[in-house]
């Protein structure tokens, strides 16, 4: 059985999904009632692979909201409850979705093995970020190319390369060849010594990648108040927005400049849920964070271990495994809508 922890991205929104879902008094409750609110196993359903594998999951709800980011007791509260909610619910795997696996490894939860009476099993557990990266660069190889972008002399900015993501990213398109890696994060030492370890890239302030790039691969959740400068970018552009929230698509709004989704997929029927509702996604029923794909394809394998875990432990093998995985069970990463991108022969060269 496999699990995914969940969060609605606004308070307001969680309230609106309270009452649809005929919990009156939270959806008129505020923001300290909702702090002291125990997860909820909202959801379960059946899914089905390609291959005809039947898998059985849940959805729980940490009932965090991004207000709560700043109460740093509520946030690591609500992560944790929710992981025990799972363990006792019997599931053999869960993703932790959203803001719930930077709450875990930014407050170093490893340390908070007990919650209550529960010892947390870490091997139920996995952020999801193999698959993610894998979906990520999946949708750089593929949607590149339909912009007349050939990879093979590109320059690939990644944003947040010394993430876990990022630095998988940066491995991933090492192997597959580039023309160059240019490497952006705001700490210099682990940009360093991803370059290091990767005997190439070139560390740059993202004012001064992103006029270079023809690939920009975000991978960090970056401020509000960030303002791109569309007139410096290259023509065209490809834009992965890998970060959570995803916010980029209206601070990179100009001709040439094509934002996708990043770490999206679609499964190949439609799942009969209610969950990915509140996510934003294009098609609800199909698409979803590929993090919480990755629970699911960890149990039509019957691989029950935390699979993906720590900080920049990602190794190519992985993602090879996780992404034959993803496509033998029916998943597809998101690419760019056909009717927005031009064929490549129009493109500039
Ligand atoms: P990490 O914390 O491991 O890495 C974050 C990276 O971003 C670091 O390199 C960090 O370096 C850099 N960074 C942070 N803030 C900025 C900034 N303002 N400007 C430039 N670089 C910055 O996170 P993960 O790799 O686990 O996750 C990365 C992102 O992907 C997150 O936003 C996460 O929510 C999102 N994500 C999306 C998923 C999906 O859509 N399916 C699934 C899982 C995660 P430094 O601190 O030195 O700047």
């Amino acid at each position: 059985m496999f699990g995914l922890i969940g969060h609605s991205t606004s308070f307001e929104e969680a309230r609106v999904k309270a009452r649809s879902l005929g919990y009156g008094e939270f959806a008129d409750g505020d923001l300290d009632m909702w702090c002291s609110a125990p997860p909820q196993l909202v959801e379960r359903v059946q899914v089905t692979s390609r291959t005809g594998k039947v898998i059985e999951g849940a959805y729980i709800d940490s009932v965090f909201v991004p207000e709560m980011l700043r109460r740093f007791k509520t946030a690591k509260r609500k992560v944790l409850k929710a992981m025990e909610l799972a363990q006792k619910s019997g599931i053999d795997i869960t993703a932790l979705g959203g803001f719930t696996s930077i709450i875990f490894e930014d407050m170093n939860l490893l340390r908070e093995e007990r919650v209550s009476a529960v010892e947390l099993d870490w091997q139920r557990f996995t952020t999801g970020n193999t698959h993610t990266a894998w979906v990520i660069c999946q949708q750089v190889e593929t949607n590149a190319p339909r912009l007349g972008i050939d990879l093979a002399r590109a320059k690939v900015a990644v944003v947040g390369a010394s993430g876990d993501i990022g630095s998988a990213v940066c491995r991933w398109l090492q192997r597959r060849g580039v023309g160059e890696l240019l490497l952006v994060a705001r700490r210099p030492q682990p940009l360093i010594d991803l370059q290091e370890s990767l005997g190439e890239g070139r560390i740059l302030d993202l004012a001064d990648a992103l006029p270079e790039a023809d690939v920009v691969v975000w991978v960090a959740s970056l401020p509000q108040s960030l303002q791109i400068d569309t007139g410096s970018l290259r023509k065209p552009c490809l834009m992965i927005d890998g970060g959570y929230p995803k916010n980029l698509d209206s601070k990179a709004a100009a001709p040439g400049v094509h934002v996708l989704k990043g770490g999206i997929v679609e499964f190949w029927q439609d799942i009969g849920w209610q969950m990915m509702e509140v996510a934003e996604m294009a098609k609800p029923q199909r698409q979803m964070f590929a993090c919480f794909a990755e629970a699911m394809l960890l149990d039509f394998e019957g691989i029950h271990t935390n699979f993906s875990w720590g900080r920049n432990n990602i190794t190519l093998d992985a993602m090879d495994l996780i992404g034959a995985a993803s496509l033998r069970h029916g998943f597809r990463s998101l690419e760019l809508d056909p009717a927005l991108a031009p064929s490549p022969s129009l493109a500039p060269a």
